[in-house]
């Protein structure tokens, strides 16, 4: 095996280069926490990509997530490029526009109306304006180690350590205005019986309840039974908005989102990353009274780049490509995806380490844990991160990118010979962790 200075060597240029004019190197605070540092890419096709130094690199991060149906889809890429071949940007109205909104209202139970945004943060900023403007309400409840994007009125309780129930939110960096934390209550997740006490004494004040219905960024921890539900119940108890972050379960966990495989539907959504593809589009979706604001022009959200023709088309694109016989693509994916999670697994008891996997499949989170399954937060906090770490640069240089904070994903174009690859790769990343 090469030394990663030499292996990665143009990477590491690069990335010099670059922290000299980006700041941090990085165009998102996510790519800074690269496994030996920032990595450099040049192309990628369906489940591989390869980077500054010729590396060929079979890769779970899905670019985060979006590239769903693997990295330049041929059928996706034309289609793009005929869209642009039209015109980029109308800004104004146009006939895919409408297919693609019409789409998402047959297959996601709560999208009664769509409006197109090309960001996950900035939907979920709009999701939240229109709760409050339903309600007159300003305050917002979520829940410990949920990401919503960057933006200040979600920007709590995001990452470790968490703090106890009842604490005051915690900003998740410097520069979060201070004002935005009397807005947000935090608690941590799966446990309705705090929620219900504090919508007992504040529901008044509450204008929503904002939830991802899996837990993806911390641990993939799913809903416990009934908890979906239960907060289904107890927003309609208290008028709230119920609003689903389905930036990560969309298109994953099916074409109706989480709701649809939960059987819970909120009042509101966010849809993005696998929605375009890895082009930059998201939707806001809900129920015809919690979108009425933007119909009457009460409330605003606005987006000079909304609805452009490139990710219009992937969109569409995409949609099809999933929805085509009869979801064969997510099918495919939901089976390698639990393969794979299965055989790292079992690779962890036979290498005698104390792993947790834990996940739907489609993606999946990896951990060095004592607890065999999480269910909140906290238990999230005390994974060892380090030996994660460890795992991943081992992975890296036997050809696999992992994103490091131990999530997986899997795509379309991930085939049973790559789940193997894989799997062997792992068995000898944890032998050698193992052996110390
Ligand atoms: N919500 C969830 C659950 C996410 O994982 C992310 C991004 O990772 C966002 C919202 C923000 O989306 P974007 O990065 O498109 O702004």
């Amino acid at each position: 095996m090469q030394d990663p200075a030499q292996r990665f060597a143009a990477s590491r240029a690069w990335h010099e280069r670059a922290s000299r004019v980006l700041a941090g190197g990085v165009s998102s605070q996510f790519r800074a926490f690269g496994v030996f540092h920032p990595m450099h890419y040049v192309r990628a096709e369906g489940a591989r990509i390869w980077d500054a130094d010729g590396n060929e690199l079979l890769d779970y991060t899905l670019a985060q997530g979006p590239c769903i149906l693997g990295q330049s889809h041929p059928e996706l890429v034309a289609r793009v490029q005929r869209a642009v071949a039209r015109a980029q940007l109308f800004a104004g109205q146009h006939e895919e526009e409408v297919l693609l909104a019409e789409a998402l209202q047959r297959l996601i139970p709560c999208a009664e109306r769509v409006r197109f945004a090309s960001s996950g943060s900035e939907a979920a900023q709009a999701c939240i304006r229109l709760a409050r403007a339903v309600t007159g309400r300003q305050r917002i409840l979520k829940f410990d180690g949920h990401y919503h994007g960057w933006l200040d009125s979600v920007a709590f309780n995001v990452a470790p350590p968490g703090n106890a129930a009842g604490d005051a939110p915690v900003p998740w960096c410097a520069g979060v205005a201070e004002s935005a934390a009397a807005d947000v209550v935090c608690l941590p997740w799966n446990d309705l019986d705090a929620v219900r006490q504090v919508m007992a004494r504040q529901g008044a004040e509450i204008a929503a309840i904002i939830t991802e219905p899996v837990m993806c960024n911390q641990g993939c921890i799913e809903p416990v039974p009934g908890f979906l539900q239960g907060l289904r119940e107890i927003c309609d108890a208290h008028g709230a908005a119920l609003i689903f972050d389905e930036i990560i379960t969309g298109f994953r966990l099916g074409l109706g989102g989480a709701q649809a495989h939960y059987g819970v539907t909120p009042d509101l959504a966010l849809f993005g990353k696998a929605l375009g593809s890895g082009f930059p589009l998201a939707a806001i979706v809900g129920r015809q009274r919690w979108m009425a604001p933007l119909e009457a022009g009460a409330a605003y959200h606005a987006g000079t780049m909304n609805g452009n023709n490139a990710c219009v088309a992937a969109g569409l694109a995409t949609v099809e490509l999933l929805a085509r016989e009869e979801g064969a693509a997510l099918r495919h994916i939901a089976a390698m995806g639990a393969r794979l999670r299965d055989g790292l697994a079992v690779l962890g008891v036979r290498h005698g380490l104390k792993l947790r996997v834990q996940g739907p499949g489609p993606m999946f989170n990896m951990a060095f844990s004592a607890l065999p399954r999480a269910t909140e937060f906290r238990h999230v906090a005390a994974d060892d991160r380090a030996s994660y770490q460890a795992f991943c640069r081992g992975m890296l240089l036997e050809g696999v990118r992992l994103i490091e904070r131990g999530l997986w994903y899997v795509s379309a174009a991930h085939t049973e010979d790559d789940i193997a690859i894989t799997l062997a790769a792992a068995d000898r990343v944890l032998g050698r962790i193992a052996a110390g």
